[in-house]
This record gives structure tokens, sequence and C-alpha cells, in this order.
């Protein structure tokens, strides 16, 4: 059993910031915490910078990554968007879709992320066939995650319909396995191993009939296994879901038992009060990706309704247009003060916390996101000194870090207490930025 002690000069411990403290690791896992320790104990791993838990990533589509740039330009919607979109998932295959994810998900150790919330619906061959192991795209990102060396939670989505009972289309040949049984089937071949959670998630009220919602929901309850959900991310997508069924989309997953604690709804932007009054009362969990719902024009959803009644908040990159989550977390409380002119919805204290112990709440992790005994060995340190964060006293490191500081500040990320990033440097993925050039070209042709 190897004995690791971190000393931290400034460490973030849950509600204020404290100078000079260690942290024992053995096996993994923070065995105990330390304050008042003023200088490095002999042989000490020393980190310098203000040291926080590692950073969950709620929400990813991997593959979007490819489309950075290129979406920027001209005009358009979400609609418009999904077109491009879909032109870059008919081109992958196993072997590239590892390629791309192992880049993506160094890119997020860089920023200090320690787990992933792969939203995974690219299934098949294109046409539709399933490769020789039906899950092989699945295991892709699995593999590419365990390379970049953090935690995923592949959150295996049955995608099941064009809208509201109209057969896939074309692109979404790759994403269907037919049935919600047919999905459960595949599924459940996927095991669990360290440093990975298999999860469960209904694409959208969109892309899986009400009549199957039941299977998806009761494949994770027997599990224990999160289900995530996007939901109410468009209006269109409400106006279909009242015409189909009389229901909003959150009365819809209500009524087949798809809401509670282990679910979260991601995006949640276009919601009636009675929609945030159900997802409260059945604390099902709220994922906000706000680059990406601005980046989309989607909204601004009602993130204080909603944790005020009961729906806690996580944080997801979503679409990456930008891989920073403390982009994210600033950004949640920026929106709330240009559509409310007030200031002050979250202090930097409550939006870490959606974006580290909240975050991996809601991907299965629940001994993770915070520095004391027993929790996983995953944490994070932002630099003090640099051009954006040098100036402040220490004791607003946390303001610094989330309202000033970004991905670029991450100094090192340590996960399972195995250091992948060191003095900005991945461990294992040398070269990030030209593993995302190369894996991107190559899908260009
Ligand atoms: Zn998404």
């Amino acid at each position: 059993m190897s004995l690791t002690t971190y000393w931290l000069e400034h460490a973030w411990l849950d509600t204020n910031v404290e100078p000079g403290v260690t942290l024992a690791v053995s096996d993994g896992r923070i065995t105990a915490v330390r304050t008042g320790v003023d200088t490095p104990p002999p042989g000490a791993v020393v980190l310098r910078g203000l040291t926080i838990p590692g950073l969950s990533n709620a929400h990813s589509h991997a593959f979007h990554r490819a489309l950075r740039g290129t979406v920027q330009v001209g005009s358009g919607t979400f609609w418009t968007w999904r077109e491009v979109m879909y032109t870059v998932a008919q081109r992958l295959t196993p072997d590239s879709y590892f390629a791309l994810a192992r880049a993506v998900y160094a890119e997020m150790a860089l920023a200090g992320i320690t787990s992933v919330g792969e939203f995974h619906y690219l299934h098949h061959a294109p046409g539709g066939t399933p490769y020789a192991d039906p899950n092989a795209m699945g295991e892709a990102l699995i593999a590419a995650a365990a390379e970049a060396g953090i935690r995923i939670t592949l959150l295996d989505t049955a995608y099941l319909s064009s809208g509201f009972g109209a057969a896939p289309d074309k692109h979404q040949l790759r994403f269907t396995d037919g049935t919600a049984e047919k999905w459960a089937e595949r599924v459940s071949a996927l095991k669990e191993r360290d440093g990975v959670r298999i999860g469960a998630a209904i694409h959208s009220v969109r892309a899986v009939p009400a009549d199957q919602l039941s299977t998806v929901a009761r494949w994770a309850q027997d599990r224990e296994a999160p289900l995530h959900v996007h939901l109410s991310e468009q209006t269109a997508e409400n106006d279909a879901c009242l015409a189909a069924h009389g229901l909003t989309p959150t009365q819809l997953l209500a009524e087949h038992g798809v809401l509670g604690p282990r679910t979260t709804g991601v995006h949640n932007t276009h919601l009636t009060d009675g929609d945030i009054a159900l997802l409260g009362t059945s604390t099902t969990g709220t994922c906000m990706c706000p680059t990406t719902e601005r980046d989309l024009a989607d909204g601004i959803g009602p993130a204080v309704a909603l944790q005020r009644a009961g729906s806690p908040l996580s944080l997801g990159s979503d679409s990456h247009a930008v891989i920073d989550l403390l982009e994210e977390a600033r950004a949640m409380e920026l929106n709330e003060r240009l559509r409310t002119r007030t200031r002050g919805h979250w202090t930097a204290a409550a939006l870490l916390r959606a974006a580290t112990v909240d975050g991996h709440a809601a991907l299965g992790w629940a001994d993770a996101g915070t520095l004391e005994a027993g929790a996983l060995a995953d944490f994070t340190t932002i630099a003090l000194d640099t051009v954006r964060t040098a100036g402040p006293l220490p004791r607003l490191a946390a303001e610094t870090a989330v309202f000033a500081a970004s991905a670029a500040d991450v100094r090192h990320t340590v996960v399972a207490g195995r250091h992948v990033v060191r003095d900005g440097v991945h461990h294992s993925v040398p070269d990030v930025a030209g593993a995302l050039a190369d894996s991107i070209a190559a899908l260009r042709g």
C-alpha cells in the first residue's frame, strides 16, 4: 500500500479556503486531511496555487469537439447546427472515435476535469448495422477516457425515433436499437470497471416513444444507475410534445416514472412553473450547459428556481464550443445577472459545489468531489500567479478561480492519486493540441 502526502498551498474545503493543507492519499483515496501546515513536510508533493476537488463535466458529446470553429460561420438555429453535427457523426468509426475522444478527454484533464458524463448515442455502423461488438463505439469511449486518465460515466443513450412516432431519419439509423428492449439488451452487456460507470440516457421525449420511456427508466432503477435526459432545450420540442400527448415533456417523463433522485434533466431551459415543481419535488437534477446554450441560442434556463424547488445543479460542456468548467460555473451566475439585473445569485462556493460534488453525484460518483478523508483522491490545482489570477488576497482564491481563471490556469490534475496533468502537461498525451488537430483532420478526409 503506497502512501503519498500532498501539501496544498491553498485548499478549498467546501466552504472556505485554507492555507497550508496536507492530504494523505493511499490506494486512490484521501485517508487524512490536516490544516494549518505552514511548510511542506519532507517528501510531500507540493501543489502551489488553489487546490479544489476534481471538476465533473456532467454532459458531453465528445464528437461535437470536431465542430469547433466550423459551426461559427453564418447564421441559423439549433436545428441548422444539428445538420452540420450529423455530417460529422456519419464519418466516425470505433477507431477514429477513439482517437478523437482520447484527445478531447485529454483536453478535459488539462482543464481540471476528472470525470465526464458521456451522453452517447452513436452506437452502430452507418446505415444502422451493428458492429461485431454491438458496443464497439461505447468501448472506444471507455478506452479513450482510460488513456486520458479521467473517470467516465458512459450514459448509453436510447434514441429510437426522429420525433413523436416518426421513424429515424437516415442520419439517425446509427443511433437506434429499434426498441427500448433491444437497447436494454445491448447496454446490459457493458461492464463497469475501475474508473468506469455505466448509466442510461433517454435522448429526449422526441427520440424515445412515450410507451418505451419506462423500459429505460426501469433499467436504470434496477441498477441504481444514473439516468439523464435532454429536457425542454427547445420550445419546438415542447410544442410537439403538447400536440402529441397533451403534456409538457416534464409531465410526460413524470407520468412514465422517469423523474427521481438519480435522474438528471439536461438543459431544462423552457419550463412551466408546474414543470419546475415536478422536477424539484422529485429531486431530479438539472445539468446546465451555459456555454452551449448561449452558443446555440437556446435561451437561459431557470436554474435559480429549479435549485430553490429542490433540483441539484450540475454543469456540462455539452457541445464543447469551449471546454472550461470554470467558465460554465460563472456563466450560470452571469446569465442570471443579465436576466435579472441583480448580482449574487450563487456564491463562488455554491458554483464550485455544482462543478464538483453535485456534478459527481449526478454521474454516480457519490464518493468524489470533496477534499475529505474517505473520498476518491481526485483534485485539481489552479495557479494563482498568472496574469488572470495574480493580485487578489489568498482568502479570495475561490472567487478568483470561479470569476477570473480559465482552463489555461489549471496546473495539476490528480485522479485516483495519480498525477494526470503535472505543471500543465498531460502525462500520457504529451501533445494534446496535436492529437486534437490530427484526429479532427482525419474526419475531414
Ligand atoms: Zn447534449
